[in-house]
């Protein structure tokens, strides 16, 4: 008979499946706040504020210290390592500031995308070196849970099985290092909106990545009740010149991942890929709302689609610091009754129909 040694504790799967449950309860999602310097760079260029630490620390206090009540819609916020080990002007750790509210502080891990040579301009993503040293001191300094992020491309010569593998794999070793060290990982296999392809192959592939992903995520005996996914939502291309309604989009949505997200999975925390704020929130509700098999939470780990009119609001000027939180108090609501099914479509968001559309997106 095979022996299956066991590599996490009754106590280390109890402790991952409650903060995974706790990040997905109903009516909550994750704020994506894990932008690196660079990214956060272009998003600060975009409204005329320099890129300097102190410009970059006093965006996220600003996110990080909007009216409690927030925590009713925000379970968890990622953030990138210079954020998680910054403060408010008034010398409180982000960390403490986000655990008092309730929130559960999260940390980007992997180390960006690296390309993938003989492939057309496919990716892996790096960063496994020192991975299990690095979780356990972030484990210990407050981080529940990380974020790992591949991308996969649609064109005429990709995704390659070379890329889904490889993808697949390196999701699964990060998965089993975060989970060796308490944090529940976000698996997170991006497929891009670059492209003209139509809906049905953005399903196709989305369906055929979920397959890689998690066939390697068991060849690792990675504990699944302990882990999120944070997939694309399937839309057609960027460039495909048929519009899909939220409705279409969903039934897409759900079919693949009811072929491909196993039911002992939690929750599926869906990333806004260049989506405006308002056409991920419509089709988060219409995945909320749709017929289907859905035996996870479905809801909302989203960047652009939860900042961008935090961002056009604030312009780096203190006198605005109020109205951009209550721009963020309006998305995170608007998508915590989509993650439930019950968003109306009646928020108006300061540039919530402006496309967040980035080629080749990188984070
Ligand atoms: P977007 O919602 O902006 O796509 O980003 C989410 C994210 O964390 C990507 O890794």
């Amino acid at each position: 008979m095979p022996v299956f040694p066991k590599y996490l504790t009754k106590e280390q799967e109890d402790e991952l499946r409650q903060i995974a449950n706790a990040i997905v309860l109903p009516g909550k999602g994750i704020l994506a706040a894990d932008e690196s310097t660079g990214t956060m760079g272009k998003r600060l260029e975009s409204i005329g504020v320099e890129n300097t630490e102190e410009n970059r620390r006093k965006y996220r206090e600003l996110l990080f210290t909007s009216d409690p009540s927030i925590s009713d819609n925000i379970s968890g916020v990622i953030m990138y390592h210079e954020t998680f080990y910054q403060k408010t002007t008034d010398g409180v750790p982000f960390v403490r500031v986000l655990k008092d509210k309730g929130i559960i502080p999260g940390i980007k891990v992997d180390k960006g995308l690296v390309p993938l040579a003989g492939t057309d301009g496919e990716s892996t993503t790096q960063g496994l070196d020192g991975l299990a040293e690095r979780c356990a001191q972030y484990k210990k300094d407050g981080a529940q849970f990380a974020k790992w992020r591949c991308v996969l491309k649609i064109s005429p010569n990709a995704p390659t099985y070379q890329a889904m593998l490889e993808n697949g794999n390196v999701l699964a070793r990060y998965a089993s290092i975060c989970q060796q060290n308490g944090l529940v990982p976000i698996v997170e296999p991006e497929v891009l909106q670059d492209g003209d392809h139509d809906l049905e192959t953005a399903q196709k592939v989305t369906e055929q990545v979920l397959a890689f992903t998690y066939k390697a995520l068991a060849d690792h005996h990675i504990f699944l009740e302990g882990t999120l996914l944070k997939p694309n939502m399937v839309t057609a291309g960027q460039s495909c010149l048929k519009k899909n309604t939220p409705e279409e989009n969903a039934v897409a949505t759900v079919l693949a991942m009811s072929r491909g997200v196993p039911a002992a999975v939690p929750g599926i925390c869906f990333l806004s890929g260049g989506q405006s704020e308002e056409d991920a929130t419509l089709n988060l509700n219409a995945i909320n709302t749709c017929a289907g098999r859905k035996p996870w939470a479905l809801t909302f780990s989203f960047g652009r689609a939860l900042q961008n009119s935090v961002l056009k609001t604030w312009k780096g000027q203190d006198d605005n610091v109020k109205a951009a939180q209550e721009e963020l108090m309006k998305r995170a609501k608007a998508n915590g009754l989509a993650s439930m099914g019950k968003y109306k479509g009646n928020v108006h968001s300061a540039a919530g129909d402006q496309s967040l559309f980035v080629e080749k997106h990188t984070y």
